[in-house]
Order: C-alpha cells, then structure tokens, then sequence
C-alpha cells in the first residue's frame, strides 16, 4: 500500500517537468522527503516559485528554469537521469478551445522533446501525465482504457497524442513510457486563483474570503476527484513497472463518485459558511459525469490508492486554511 516502502536504487535520480506546478511540486516534495536525487525543470508559466522555495536548500535538489518547447533544455534536463515524471503542460479545457495552437506546441511538441531527450539520455522510465479528458464524449461508466469517445477540446486532443507518441517511442526505440490519465487531481498547493482554477481549491478560497462562489451548470455533475498522494504513488509505481505494462496509458484515480453540489455544502460545512452558490451557464467541452475503472493500473501497475475523497478533503482543507 501507498508508496513510501518502494526502495529505488541508491543513487537514483528523478526528473519532475513542471516542478513549480501543483503535481510537480508534490512529486518533487514527496522525492526529496525519501531521500532520492531530484531536478525539477519548470518555466514558471502557470507554476510558481514559492511551490519550491521550500526546496532550494536541499542538497539533493535542483532547478532548471526553462522551457520544455526547447529540445536543448530538454536534453540538458535529462542528463543523468534514471526516472522522468513528466508533469509540464498547459491545464484547463476551456482555456485549451480558446488557444488551440499554442496547447499543441507545449502539451504536444513539449511532450516529443521530452520523450525525444529521455530516449537519447538512455532513461530508465518515462513516466507522463495524460488526462481524463481523453474519453471524450463517451456516455459510458465508469471509464475504461480502450473505450474512448470523440474529443472535446484541444487539450483532450494534446492529451490523445501523447498517448501515441507513448506507445510508439516504446516500439520503436524500446524507451518504457507510462501514461497517467488522472482524473481531477486535488490537494495541497493547487491553484485557486484565476478563470481557470480547478473548482475545489477556488471554492476553499472563495468561502474562506466570504465571496459567492459560481457553480457552472446545475451542480449535479460528478467526478472521480483524486487526492494527490494517490497521484504520487501512481507515478512512483510506474516508476518500478514492468517492461510488459510499458507502452500504454492508465487511469488513474480512486474509483469514486462525487457530485459538485454535495462538494460544495461539504465545504461549507466543514469551514463554517453559509453561503449559496450562484448557478452559472455549464462550461464548453465539459462532460456531466466522470468515473473511473482503475482495474488497469491496480493489475499491471500495482497502483492501490489510499486516499479516499473525504479522507483527502480534509487535509487539503486544513492545508489551505493555513496557508491562504
Ligand atoms: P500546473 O499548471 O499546476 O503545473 C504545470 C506546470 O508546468 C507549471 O508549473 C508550469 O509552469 C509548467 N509548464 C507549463 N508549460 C511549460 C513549458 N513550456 N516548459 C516548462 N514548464 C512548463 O498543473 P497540474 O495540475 O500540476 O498538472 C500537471 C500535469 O497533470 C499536466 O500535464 C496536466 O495536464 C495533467 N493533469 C492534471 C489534472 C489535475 O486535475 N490537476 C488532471 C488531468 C491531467
């Protein structure tokens, strides 16, 4: 169970994309913590320097400001590597339909030189994150590797593709790649500011500053949301994968169900608000209702979360009301 027990090789050096990011930060923290060697490589785009400053004095940390659209950063980045959890990419499905070429040149180009620099830097695992929103408009739950629907929006497309590089640098250049589908990540050091904030960090901020939160459509859609701790104990896992699982894409998830409208009284309650939600129009590109099978990665990667959805809810709360 979790994590903490798998013994990487002394030595073992890790390298985190989008390291100032809210999954990148997290994996760069949990890394550190066991006591294992981490670059983190981050253009301070969407991510932020005080989600690593904490790090900077750890002797077995480092930081490469850059850009992963950049081939010769990427090849710098993974010089001496063994593992590399690619997290750097541009968020958010709204904002995705708004630029779509820009989403192809970092989720997707980005992604390419990263495989292209792991392959040529002889690193062990290439372990990335892809994305929920690859199954698309497929009506069907839960959701299961293999039966996907028509995209919706650019980001699920730079997602897709990814996928594809995935499969192929592990045919054809025998580099072991490992796509994380995660579904609505939550926890510490998410995001709450801005248009495109996921919705549980900005409805925690916006209750704890008395503002009426908007909901988009009528609240009734669900989702598998996802603490970060299981997050990180996918990643590590892939990490030690067998060269049979490489190759191919995972959800990742706990195998829950939680509808925004209950998430939101549960939040009020649990911070002392009585506050009612304002119903906005339902957003472009979004589904209504999102679950996971995890049944893949429990078998080929050994993934078994440990985070429920309440149990992680609480420490994210406490965690932003500390730090908000
Ligand atoms: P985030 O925005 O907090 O982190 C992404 C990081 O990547 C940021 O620090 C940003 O500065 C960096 N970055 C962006 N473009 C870059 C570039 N060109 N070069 C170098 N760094 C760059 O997002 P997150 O929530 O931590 O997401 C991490 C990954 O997980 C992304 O690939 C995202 O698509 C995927 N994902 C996240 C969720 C979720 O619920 N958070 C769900 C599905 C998939």
């Amino acid at each position: 169970m979790g994590y903490k027990h798998l013994g990487f090789p002394k030595g073992a050096k890790f390298l985190v994309t989008g390291s100032a990011g809210f999954i990148g930060s997290n994996l760069v923290e949990a890394l550190l913590k066991l006591g294992y060697q981490v670059r983190g490589l981050d253009n301070l785009s969407t991510g932020k320097k005080e989600n690593v400053n904490e790090f900077v004095d750890n002797p077995n940390y480092e930081f490469i400001e850059g850009d992963i659209c950049e081939l010769d950063i990427c090849l710098k980045a993974c010089e001496g590597i063994d593992y590399v959890l690619h997290q750097a990419a541009w968020g958010s499905v709204p904002r995705s339909i708004e630029m779509p070429l820009f989403y192809e040149e970092v989720n997707i180009k980005g992604t390419l030189n990263m495989m292209e620099a792991a392959k040529q830097n002889g690193v062990k695992k290439f372990v990335y994150a892809s994305s929920s929103s690859v199954y698309g408009d497929e009506p069907n739950l839960p959701k299961k590797e293999g039966r996907e629907g028509n995209l919706l929006s650019p980001y699920a497309l730079t997602k897709m593709v990814d996928e594809e590089y995935g499969k192929l640098y592990t045919k054809l250049y025998g580099l072991d790649t490992y796509g994380l589908r995660y579904f609505n990540v939550f926890g510490r050091r998410q995001n709450p500011e801005g248009a495109y904030a996921a919705v549980i960090p900005k409805f925690i901020k916006q209750l704890l500053n008395n503002e009426q939160p908007i909901i988009n459509g009528d609240g009734k859609q669900s989702r598998d949301f996802t603490y970060i701790e299981n997050v990180i104990e996918a990643n590590l896992k892939a990490c030690i994968a067998s060269h049979e699982a490489a190759g191919k894409a995972y959800n990742i998830a706990y195998g829950g169900r939680e509808y925004l409208i209950d998430i939101y009284d549960g939040l009020c309650k649990a911070l002392g608000k009585d506050i009612k939600a304002i119903f906005g129009p339902e957003r472009k590109g979004d589904i209504k209702h999102s679950n996971a099978d995890i049944s893949k990665a429990k078998e080929m990667l050994e993934y078994e979360p440990e985070w429920s959805f309440e149990r992680g809810i609480i420490e994210a709360i406490e965690w932003y009301k500390q730090n908000l």
